[in-house]
């Protein structure tokens, strides 16, 4: 393989070793070159996967295995069943910048700091990413640090995204280095945006019942929320935050019935 001139491009070949996970890619060095697969796809029979070339993984990752729009690229849902095979140090930047864009320079940044080579690992933290807002994203900054916490954890919940998050909130530790993949996130993304401005109005909206639940009441309403998030509906659009059953709304509404009521005791509702 001709010698690589970009330094993140370099640290990342060196970091491959004979094979790694980078999101849900599987990357293996060959003689000459990467193999690239899906990592489900791991011991798949090259024969019975489709494939493709890099130049074309955008399209591969722009949708799911059913026709969904993928918004986030770090998403858990990349379509399985393809293998790419890239023999230059280019070909693999041009990969990993259409499956994972940015991910190869975020991860050098974060493994820079990592080796003392800069003071710090470069996050811009959800106060100083909403204080630049204007318009109506403005409304973001109203979320209390323990809302704003909340709608984190919900939006960058690891069945929604597989980014490490190293930036936070007040009161909000950044995601451990098992909790997700070796992509990191340095700052709120565009979804994460968008999904705190409607919980700010959420959070404004008026008429709120005022609800008393028994514990065993929450109990299943937990249960309910886990089953719709497990078994989506068909035809749900990851980015429709006006939606109702929208997955990171039901995830914010679960973390919100967590926080806020104990667990039942053993034997209650029986
Ligand atoms: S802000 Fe959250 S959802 Fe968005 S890319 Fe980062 S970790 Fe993923």
């Amino acid at each position: 393989m001709a010698t690589v001139n970009n330094p993140a491009l370099a640290a990342f070949c060196a970091a491959i070793g004979s094979e790694l996970v980078l999101g849900q890619v599987l990357l293996r060095r060959l003689a000459a070159g990467y193999d690239l697969r899906h990592v489900s796809d791991r011991m798949a029979e090259e024969a019975h996967l489709q494939g493709v070339a890099h130049h074309t993984l955008r399209a591969l990752a722009g949708h799911t295995a059913v026709g969904e729009f993928r918004p986030i690229k770090a998403a858990p849902n990349l379509r399985t069943g393809w293998v790419c095979r890239v023999s230059s140090g280019a070909e693999l930047e041009s990969a990993l910048n259409q499956l994972y864009p940015g991910a190869l320079a975020d991860w050098f940044a974060v493994l820079q700091a990592e080796r003392g080579e800069v003071p710090c690992v470069p996050v811009t933290s959800y106060r100083e990413f909403t204080a630049r807002q204007t318009g109506m994203y403005r409304n973001t900054t109203s979320l209390t640090d323990p809302q704003a916490a909340q709608v984190i954890r919900a939006c960058c919940d690891a069945r929604f995204c597989l980014k490490r998050r190293w930036w936070t909130v007040e009161g909000l530790a950044p995601d451990s280095a098992d909790a997700k993949s070796l992509i990191p996130c340095l700052e709120p993304c565009a979804v994460m945006l968008e999904f705190a401005r409607k919980a700010a109005r959420i959070e404004q909206e008026e008429g709120k019942p005022s609800l008393t639940l028994a514990p065993s009441e929450v109990a299943s309403l937990l249960a309910a929320l886990d089953i719709a998030l497990t078994y989506p509906t068909a035809g749900q659009r990851e980015a429709d935050l006006s939606a109702a059953d929208n997955p990171r709304r039901l995830q914010l509404l679960r973390g919100k019935l967590q926080a806020s009521a104990p667990m039942p005791s053993k034997g209650a509702g029986e």
